[in-house]
């Protein structure tokens, strides 16, 4: 993959921040188009295919036109496009507390220090958990976070094992989130709260807030 100076957007749009521990920020969010795994919860495959070209001049002039200080890049997986790196080092130069969503399959390595990343750990109940780049476990720092979506009580205990096989809380921040509508919030809760975990429970905001309306 080379880079060209275009990005293929999908959408960016203003809203509340709905998970991370920028939960509830107004927040300008640049989704980027495009995937390569099919999670089976996944509630943005619209922007597997499709989209809009765009140059990083266009992008910044729309982010900006929102006049809000927290940017999150997100997707589909934006990393699966190579202009996403100079992307995130231009919104940090322009000022803006950036994070960048991502699924976890792809090389955390060169995305500027400054970002901070929301990485997934993909569950097995996800259907993607052969895609876990667990090498990216060393990009990590204290700012960074790592998010577990939970679909079941196997997809929990597997997490639970994951935070002690690598010592994760120790690394990053933890989230765990249940799928809406699969797993129940309060039962997840009640499962965190017996076994002690150094986690962040958090249900999706934006899913209670506007039921998941897309550019929401
Ligand atoms: S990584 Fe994200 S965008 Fe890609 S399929 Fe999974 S949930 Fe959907």
């Amino acid at each position: 993959m080379t880079a060209s100076g275009r990005l293929r957007i999908t959408e960016i749009f203003l809203s509340l921040q709905g998970e991370s521990r920028s939960v509830g920020w107004p927040t300008v969010f640049v989704r980027l188009t495009g995937c390569p795994l099919r999670c089976g919860y996944c509630d943005t495959a619209y922007a597997f295919t499709g989209g809009a070209w765009m140059t990083l001049t266009q992008i910044l002039e729309q982010v900006a036109g929102y006049g809000v200080r927290h940017v999150c890049v997100t997707g589909g997986e934006p990393l699966a496009q190579p202009d996403c790196l100079p992307l995130l080092t231009a919104l940090c130069d322009a000022g803006y507390e950036v994070s960048l969503e991502t699924s976890g399959a792809l090389d955390l390595a060169l995305v500027d220090p400054r970002v901070i990343k929301v990485m997934d750990l993909k569950t097995p109940a996800s259907g993607e958990s052969g895609r876990n780049r667990w090498e990216n476990l060393q990009c990590l720092g204290p700012a960074d976070q790592v998010k577990f979506v939970l679909c079941d009580r196997a997809d929990y205990e597997w997490a639970r094992d994951s935070l002690q096989a690598h010592d994760l809380a120790a690394r990053a921040e933890i989230l765990f989130s249940p799928v809406h509508g699969r797993l129940s919030p309060r039962e997840l809760a009640e499962w965190i709260l017996a076994d002690r975990l150094p986690v962040r429970f958090q249900i999706q905001l934006h899913k209670w807030l506007w039921d998941d309306a897309r550019g929401r």
